[in-house]
């Protein structure tokens, strides 16, 4: 399937769902453009339809099959965001639209661009965080 295809309403409304129930559970919001949202989510469908998994939009990847069966590490949620909260592609964020930073290395690439951005909410998400290291 072509990536500019148009997905199924059915995958649509999975990662639609899926988004709202996932930024409630890590305390994270929406970017204040609609549009961001809407991008993303519709990647993240296509993917659904082509590939049967959220694979992660804002990435390029040389074979996406390939890259789901070496390991689920860019599946939304992907593994940046379980363990550092960090959302790349803008879909989890502050109330400003801003990803949080806080928990990044100080030498990824979030922190340079973004600088320090402080979580909000630190009693919720990183579900992950005791694998950091680890992949
Ligand atoms: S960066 Fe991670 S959390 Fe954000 S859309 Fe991509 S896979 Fe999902």
């Amino acid at each position: 399937m072509p990536s500019d295809s148009v997905p199924s309403q059915n995958s649509m409304n999975r990662m639609e769902r899926y988004v709202e129930k996932y930024r409630e559970k890590s305390g994270t919001f929406g970017h204040p453009e609609s549009e961001v949202t809407a991008a993303v989510v519709l990647g993240l469908a296509q993917h659904i339809d082509e590939l049967g998994r959220p694979l992660c939009p804002c990435n390029f990847y040389p074979d996406k099959k390939a890259e789901l069966e070496e390991s689920r590490r860019w599946v939304c949620a992907c593994n940046e965001m379980k363990q550092f909260k960090y959302c790349h592609c803008l879909l989890f964020t502050n109330e400003e639209g801003q990803p949080i930073t806080e928990y990044l290395p100080e030498d990824h690439e979030g922190r340079q661009v973004y600088g320090l951005v402080k979580d909000p909410t630190p009693d919720k998400g990183r579900e992950a965080r005791h694998q950091i290291g680890k992949n």
